[in-house]
């Protein structure tokens, strides 16, 4: 089905329910595609004469699988829209295919855009699941303009050559000393950013959407990142109270994580406290007045990207190493969930 320009394989979707004799269906899709759900809804009742029931829970990404309050109301099955499926989260309480949005916008002319930006010769491709179908195309734009391209696998999160998620750079990272700079295919700031802080090296991001290249405000945000990350340090250091973060999401769950992070500050004769939930806010929060910093081994992004919503200072298990000394500040890394 072309849709909102993407195209999303309903029909495999359709196929399972009709197979299984699927009654009742789940459907969880990304916000941007929230608009246009009726004919998703439309199109999947017509074929399998399922009932098919919304989550209009906001669904941040494959980490994100719905389907254990969906348990409740009978759902049988979950179809999951926009994302790569990730290890774990497949099938955990109700069967779930994931079916991936690929963009439908010709990459060309960003692509063209981004090869003054380009640093070096040696260029790793990347892209967000929605452009993946699109790096082929990125390569022979690269290799007529005489660029060498690396396209890597990542690790065991990541579905397809060349693929980032907000918390896994590893297709990135796994070809750092091979590569001058990356370029990225995708919209906004949020994975760029995120690959530029782990892997240290350029990143140009090509925006099909926009027709846009970034380079200079990628390098401006990465310098604002890391001085709030090192003003989140310096104010965690006289913390006495502890709250050790878990998302209840099962793709950012990091549970043994938690256990070392909580040895870490016994350690050190910090009083902590090991917090779950589903849905991090500062509200949800705030009841916890007591506690002088959190560590948050949940979503990685919460601590970088929310850090000003905040009031008590939100740190990665990494930045706690700083705090107490076990690792410097030049060694700095973003904390990723790798597989
Ligand atoms: S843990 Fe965060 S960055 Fe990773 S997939 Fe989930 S929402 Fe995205």
């Amino acid at each position: 089905m072309q849709i909102a320009g993407y195209s999303i394989d309903l029909e495999r979707a359709t196929q399972t329910i009709k197979k299984k004799g699927y009654k009742t269906v789940g459907l969880q899709i990304p916000e941007g595609l929230k608009r246009n759900v009726f004919k998703i809804v439309e199109f999947l009742e017509k074929e399998t004469h399922a009932t098919i029931i919304v989550s209009a829970d906001p669904c941040f990404g494959a980490c994100d699988i719905a389907n254990n309050e969906l348990k409740n109301l009978d759902v049988e099955f979950v179809v999951h829209i926009g994302h790569t499926p990730i290890p774990g989260t497949e099938n955990l309480w109700i069967p779930t295919t994931f079916i991936n949005a690929l963009s439908t916008m010709d990459v060309t002319k960003a692509v063209e855009k981004s090869l003054s930006f380009l640093e070096g010769k040696r260029i790793g491709i990347v892209a967000t699941a929605q452009h993946l179908h699109s790096l082929g195309a990125v390569e022979n734009i690269l290799q007529k303009n005489n660029f060498e391209s690396i396209i890597s696998a990542g690790d065991e999160r990541i579905s397809e050559k060349g693929q980032i998620l907000g918390c896994d750079f590893s297709a990135g990272m796994n070809i750092v000393d091979e590569v001058d700079c990356f370029l990225f295919i995708g919209s906004g700031t949020f994975h760029p950013l995120g690959l530029l802080l782990s892997s240290k090296k350029p990143v140009i991001a090509a925006d099909p959407y926009t027709n846009t290249v970034k380079k200079q405000e990628l390098d401006e945000l990465k310098d604002i990142i890391l001085r709030q990350r090192y003003g989140a340090i310096a104010n965690s250091k006289n913390a006495k109270e502890f709250g050790i973060l878990i998302g209840l999401k099962r793709g950012q769950q990091r549970m043994d994580l938690a256990h070392k992070v909580k040895e870490m500050l016994d350690a050190f004769n910090k009083k902590s406290l090991i917090i779950a939930m589903d849905n991090f806010s500062p509200v949800s929060l705030q009841g916890f007045g007591n506690i002088d910093c959190f560590v948050s081994t949940a979503c990685p992004r919460i601590a970088i990207d929310d850090y000003l919503q905040y009031k008590t200072p939100i740190i990665t298990p990494v930045e706690l190493e700083i705090v107490f000394g076990k690792r410097k500040w030049e060694d700095y890394g973003f904390d990723q969930i790798l597989g």
